[in-house]
């Protein structure tokens, strides 16, 4: 009996498996003509500034819309381009189309927004990355200053030299640079200290609880504090509550991004949020 157990047990674990394996090949496989089938798209989601209530930025966060499965979340395939090497071709167009949108933000005369992207380990770590950029920003008019990117803790430390020359140099071009999901990865301060970032995102797992859990809300008051020490712009991720913007406006953080305000939308909800004048 039991032996029989087990064998079915071995043939769901392997039934299940190959499920993951097959869902994996089916999205590398898929992945590869997603980009010529202009099946991604970018949207937006507001940044805001926590003293004016106006929103001062935007993060641009990709979208697969599949033929067949509909909108895949970037959870389950920047990873798979990331280890196929595709995430180099996928985030050149996601830089470009996210510089190219707030240009013309711009050119509507809807303002002047910092437009975020994240990048991803193997695309900063790209030898012509800065070139790219440089490219990209000269192709699309953007004023460097308009852009900024976003590098995970982990990221940054993976290799901690190389990623100070390449922040450098970024740095001398103009972009904005910043550090995602802080508080997650390793953080060294001494490195910190070495790295020419201009603004920390607090990752929402800090946040989620700050109204009720004392030690999320002294982590959060911290990592403000600390950028704020180190002259450093701080915004809080994951906002969705009224009582965490009042916590977050005590501390003094500078920005919030947050269903509370918006979820990230397509480009045509965007401005039309911009057109709109909403505020906090
Ligand atoms: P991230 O950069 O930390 O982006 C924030 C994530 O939190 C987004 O998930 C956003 O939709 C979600 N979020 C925003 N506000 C709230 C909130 O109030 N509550 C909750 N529960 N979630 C909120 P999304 O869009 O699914 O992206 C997940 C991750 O995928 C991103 O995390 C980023 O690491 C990666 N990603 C997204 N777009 C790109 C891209 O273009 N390139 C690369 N390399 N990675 C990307
Ligand atoms: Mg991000
Ligand atoms: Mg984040
Ligand atoms: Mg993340």
């Amino acid at each position: 009996r039991a032996k029989e157990m087990g064998s079915n047990n071995y043939q769901f674990y392997t039934a299940a498996m190959n499920e993951r394996a097959l869902e994996r090949l089916r999205i590398e496989g898929d992945l590869r003509t997603a980009l010529e089938r202009k099946e991604f798209v970018l949207h937006y989601q507001p940044q805001v500034d926590v003293r004016t209530g106006r929103i001062i930025g935007m993060e641009a966060l990709i979208r697969w819309i599949h033929p067949k499965f509909g909108a895949i979340s970037p959870i389950r395939f920047i990873e798979v381009a990331e280890e196929t090497g595709m995430i180099v071709q996928i985030g050149a167009w996601v830089l470009r189309t996210a510089c190219e949108f707030n240009k013309d933000l711009q050119r509507k005369g809807l303002g002047y927004l910092r437009v975020a992207v994240n990048l991803s380990v193997r695309q900063f770590y790209q030898k012509d990355l800065v070139q790219s950029i440089i490219k990209t920003l000269h192709d699309t008019e953007l004023t460097p200053h308009y852009l900024e990117v976003e590098l995970t803790e982990s990221l940054v430390m993976s290799d901690v030299e190389l990623a100070v020359g390449i922040l450098k140099h970024l740095k001398s071009v103009g972009v904005q640079l910043s550090i995602d999901d802080f508080g997650t990865g390793y953080s060294s301060l001494a490195y910190l200290k070495r790295f020419p970032i201009d603004a920390l995102k607090i990752d929402q797992s800090f946040v989620r609880d700050i109204t009720n859990d004392q030690d999320d809300a002294a982590i959060v008051a911290s990592i403000i504090s600390l950028a704020h020490n180190l002259r450093l712009q701080v915004i809080a991720e994951g906002v969705e509550t009224n009582e965490q913007i009042a916590f977050l406006r005590r501390q003094h953080c500078d920005e919030i991004q947050g269903f509370y305000f918006s979820p990230p939308v397509s480009s045509e909800a965007f401005e039309a949020m911009l057109r709109e004048g909403k505020m906090l």
